[in-house]
């Protein structure tokens, strides 16, 4: 794998900030763009842009034609039966809110229980709060060891005739834990319950295969693999999808509207409701394109090893405290030095040109867990070197030696 040769891929890594040349770390946030993605979308706005499904018009069966052939790209890069399986929404956190609406209205009554883990990212949190205001449902909780791995024997005692659906993140946003997801499928499946995987923080680093895992939903974000922002998806089994009512109403999903009755539309159209980012959607297919043309083996071995050679630098700074030692982790760490505010920290790496993430990472019951209000979090993609993490050590060095 030849790293210069894909930063150049990516124009924004040659730009400077404060003067200094840019380190990004904030990958688990968003990732930056290939160039190819990008001038996707440029391309399409302006040689193809009609709206999608509805025209008998050239242009829009073109732009029909890229939508759904980027369906199929993520269908295969998935490994879902049938792109029926496969909708499209903004985003993970979209993606969730579709799947506790929906599911929620049709299988869950007052009582019904649902399992998360302390890891969770408050998109896998508050809709089920929400539902819970709404039906008087129970959330239960996967507690964790300090090392940041979640209790399967806990985990597996947390199950009674009330559950009705498990959800749990596949990659930790905070910890970098990588959760042995397909062994908690077979569990909750041998309980008879469904398993939704929020695989926002593993689709960019690990091969994600649905059908491996027996994953009855599984969730992520174009932008965190590569994409353009405002497209996600929700991948659901077909019998289930088939089962739930739909998320929005509006144009697109619908057989017949009258003001009698109306019929809705068949999968995936039923959950999409109004006109796509169907431009979007291929920025998204380039993206995972990119990613197969480079090969997700040889991404995530690249970036075990800058973990494991970050890890190894970091752990030589004088009271650093790393958060997350899972024997199974992915390409994010969270860390504190000293008496150090994270967000002084952060402030202090930016001048240096280092871009961190600062704060509760949108798991707050996770710092709770933890008892901190934050962590400095860097996280890595495919175009981060070995010399970036260096930067980032010599950076915290000279703000520890600063305070
Ligand atoms: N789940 C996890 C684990 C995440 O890391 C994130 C993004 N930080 C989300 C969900 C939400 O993703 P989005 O903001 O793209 O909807």
């Amino acid at each position: 794998m030849d790293i210069q040769k894909i930063r150049e891929d990516f124009p924004i890594l040659s730009r400077t900030v404060y003067g200094k040349p840019l380190v990004y770390f904030d990958n688990g946030a968003t990732t930056q763009k290939p160039r190819l993605v990008v001038d996707s979308l440029v391309d399409e706005y302006y040689s193809v842009n009609a709206n999608v499904h509805r025209g008998v018009h050239y242009l829009s069966q073109q732009a029909t034609e890229l939508h759904e052939a980027s369906r199929e790209t993520v269908r295969q890069f998935i490994n879902a039966r049938s792109t029926s399986e496969v909708v499209f929404t903004r985003g993970t956190t979209e993606s969730i809110n579709l799947l506790v609406s929906s599911f929620g209205d049709e299988f869950m009554q007052e009582g019904d229980e649902v399992i998360l883990s302390v890891m969770e990212h408050h998109s896998n949190i508050v809709p089920w709060q929400l539902l819970a205001a709404r039906k008087g449902i129970a959330i239960k909780v996967i507690p964790m060891n300090d090392k940041g791995e979640l209790l399967l024997d806990e985990y597996e005692k947390l199950f009674s005739e009330r559950t009705k659906i498990v959800s749990v993140v596949q990659v930790s946003n905070v910890l970098g834990t990588v959760n042995p997801v397909k062994e908690m499928i077979a569990t909750a499946h041998a309980h008879g319950v469904p398993f939704l995987v929020d695989a926002a923080q593993s689709i960019p680093h690990m091969k994600v295969d649905v059908q491996d895992l027996d994953a009855d939903f599984l969730v992520f974000s174009a932008h965190k693999v590569y994409g353009p922002t405002g497209v996600g998806v929700l991948y659901g089994k077909e019998e289930w999808l088939d089962r739930m009512p739909p998320y929005q109403g509006g144009g697109e999903m619908i057989q017949h509207v009258s003001f009698e009755k109306t019929t809705f539309n068949e999968l995936p159209f039923k959950f999409e409701a109004g006109t796509p980012d169907y431009i979007g959607t291929t920025g998204l297919a380039k993206a995972l394109d990119y990613v197969n043309g480079i090969g997700m083996e040889k991404i995530a071995k690249h970036e075990h090893e800058l973990t494991t050679y970050a890890l190894q630098r970091l752990k030589e700074i004088p009271d650093m405290r790393i958060f997350g030692e899972a024997a199974d982790r992915g390409a994010v760490i969270s860390f504190l030095v000293g008496n150090i505010h994270h967000f002084d920290l952060g402030t202090l790496l930016d001048r240096l040109g280092i871009a961190v993430r600062t704060g509760h990472h949108c798991a707050q019951p996770l710092m709770q867990r933890l008892g901190i209000e934050g962590t400095v979090r860097a996280s890595f993609a495919m175009y981060n070197t070995k010399a970036e993490i260096d930067a980032l050590v010599a950076g915290i060095e000279r703000v520890s030696r600063m305070f």
